[in-house]
């Protein structure tokens, strides 16, 4: 792949960050073309998921407080472990070395790491051996404000901005579930070794949705329409199965609906952003690789020169989060859901004895009675007031069994998690795209690339750079873009040149204006991938390129005009 990274560097699409500082492992700079790109990719995204299936996107901070990542488990658990040379100080994430240099694969933990090492006699590429391994966390600590009195971390993920925000979010909802709420922005993972491009970054993009649901409602009212869409599927037992979505759900295989209903959106968007459809499969975690709080957990792999990648990541993560912030800040983060009709139930009532808990408790006993009230007896009684726990003995209280109508019921929503790795998508889509072929007996590169992903839409070439043909060229430019087309003049060189120009950074259309279009108002369209051409008016410009760029055009290429070439 090195011909596409050299192109890429060449053209302006990806940048190693502080190249005149001698660059930094795990940075990238999108450069003109490829931030334009990116922006492209997101905006389809956001297509998908904002527009089509009716979420709405919020923007939180990128540090955030250390009580947020307590309670998420991301202080503690978010960690790899790192193995260091003895001789030259090389350091490695030890999970990925010892699989790159044994071929086997280890649990990331310092017992079995050391075990594999010693097994499978693994020593740096020096020759040195290995210190103990040791676990290191992946986040950035920073100070907030001066002093360093409090901690901050740069988040890994944009999803705890939606799971802090979500009281907030449940009221903009008007207390209905399901709902679901996007994100698109930084994460910051501080990698141990990162050695592949854009595939492992310190600082990278995602779009993450996160869908609150009921969690015995895991169905999705659009599964009809797409459960007979094919999915290629590697299975939890390691076992590849072509199945549609229908069938994966009915099987048991994908654990439900919801679930189903986002792995084929995930893999529609991604064909359609122009990750090749042979090229994509979706992985089911293992049992002991997921989550231990995740029920069913999907990865969109892509097939790339550094083999399957992880590009997107589906999975249930039921209550796990919003029970933890909700342990952890004291906050209710539960829903009430109104049965249809009230129901009779038979409970067990808690009756404080004032007598014995008044003088005990004293200012505490208002908060101890209230939070008696709808207290669920399990053999005792254990309450949480302003933080502290409080356990009433047997003689401070009695038991009643009362029938109660109830109306509803409290939750704590499940979440369904679809989380999308920009960097390494659009890197898959680069190398999918990526061609070199043969137009008139030349070589060329091309990008394939769908028009509403590349940077640049539509070339405008005036045939020859004569003041005539560039005054009518540039009148075409400027009106393609304040229509909103993306278009770029191109003067100089000769005519192929500038097309196999076009070609190699994925322009799907070039319009090139002649001789003709002085006495007729008509100009050439070029279509890249097959450089067929058509003849159009002047005037049909905009209408015709909307048509052709658009994600679902009605009408093909050749019938918008003539084919003359
Ligand atoms: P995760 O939370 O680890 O499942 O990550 C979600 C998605 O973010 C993955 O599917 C990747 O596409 C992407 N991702 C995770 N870590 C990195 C990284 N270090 N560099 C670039 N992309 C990443």
């Amino acid at each position: 792949m090195s011909d596409l990274m050299e192109m890429l560097k060449r053209r302006g699409f990806l940048w190693s960050s502080f190249e005149i500082y001698g660059g930094s492992a795990g940075f990238f700079d999108y450069g003109p073309l490829g931030a334009m790109m990116k922006r492209n990719l997101e905006e389809l995204w956001r297509y998908y998921f904002v527009i089509k299936e009716g979420m709405y996107e919020i923007d939180s901070p990128t540090i955030g407080l250390e009580d947020v990542f307590v309670a998420s488990g991301h202080v503690k658990e978010f960690v790899d472990v790192l193995i260091e040379c003895s001789k030259c100080g090389a350091v490695y994430r030890a999970d990925h070395y010892i699989e790159e240099r044994a071929k086997i694969s280890v649990d990331p933990v310092p017992e079995e790491i050391q075990k594999a090492l010693n097994e499978h006699a693994v020593t740096c590429e020096c020759g040195g051996t290995f210190s103990h391994p040791v676990e290191f966390n992946l986040m950035f600590k920073t100070a907030i404000g001066p002093g360093s009195r409090k901690t901050g971390y740069l988040r890994p993920e944009t999803a705890q901005g939606m799971f802090v925000n979500f009281p907030r979010l449940l009221k903009f909802f008007r207390n209905k579930l399901p709902f679901g709420v996007v994100q698109i922005g930084r994460a910051y993972r501080n990698e141990i070794s990162p050695r592949q491009g854009v595939i492992r970054l310190r600082e990278f993009n995602q779009a993450e949705a996160e869908v609150f649901v009921h969690p015995a409602e895991k169905k999705h009212p659009g599964f009809d329409s797409i459960r007979d869409e094919k999915l290629l599927l590697v299975t939890k037992f390691d076992e590849e199965i072509t199945l549609t979505a229908g069938e994966a759900v009915e099987k048991g295989i994908i654990a439900h609906e919801m679930l189903g209903y986002f792995i084929v959106l995930t893999k529609q968007f991604l064909v359609n952003a122009g990750v090749d459809e042979e090229r994509l499969r979706f992985r089911q975690h293992r049992d002991d690789e997921r989550a231990h709080y995740a029920t069913d957990c999907w990865d969109a792999e892509a097939k790339t020169s550094y083999g399957w990648i992880e590009i997107v990541g589906i999975a249930d993560r039921t209550d796990y989060d919003l029970k933890k912030h909700m342990e952890h800040s004291q906050k209710d983060l539960t829903i009430f859901i109104q049965y249809e009709k009230p129901m009779k139930v038979r409970r067990k009532k808690i009756i404080p004895k004032m007598n014995i808990i008044g003088p005990q408790f004293k200012d505490k006993v208002r908060e101890i009675v209230k939070a008696l009230e709808n207290y669920e007896f399990n053999g005792k009684v254990s309450i949480n007031i302003g933080g502290e726990k409080i356990t009433l003995s047997e003689d401070m209280y009695e038991i009643k069994e009362v029938e109660e109508e109830i109306t509803g019921e409290r939750i704590i929503p499940h979440v369904i998690e679809p989380s999308f790795g920009i960097d390494r998508i659009f890197y898959t889509i680069l190398e999918h795209s990526f061609d070199e072929d043969e137009v008139d007996g030349e070589k060329r590169n091309v990008l394939h690339l769908p028009g509403y992903v590349a940077p640049i839409q539509v070339g405008v070439l005036p045939l020859l750079s004569k003041k005539e043909l560039m005054d009518v060229a540039k009148d075409i430019n400027t009106n393609l873009r304040i229509n909103g087309i993306l278009a770029e003049i191109d003067e100089s060189g000769s005519i192929g040149r500038r097309y196999r120009r076009f070609d190699e950074i994925g322009t799907p259309f070039c319009v090139t204006v002649d001789y003709d279009t002085l006495r007729n108002n008509t100009v050439t369209i070029r279509e890249r991938d097959t450089t067929r051409q058509i003849r159009v008016p002047v005037d049909d410009l905009v209408v015709d390129l909307k048509e052709l760029l658009s994600l679902k055009p009605e009408k093909a290429f050749e019938e918008l005009g003539e084919i003359v070439r």
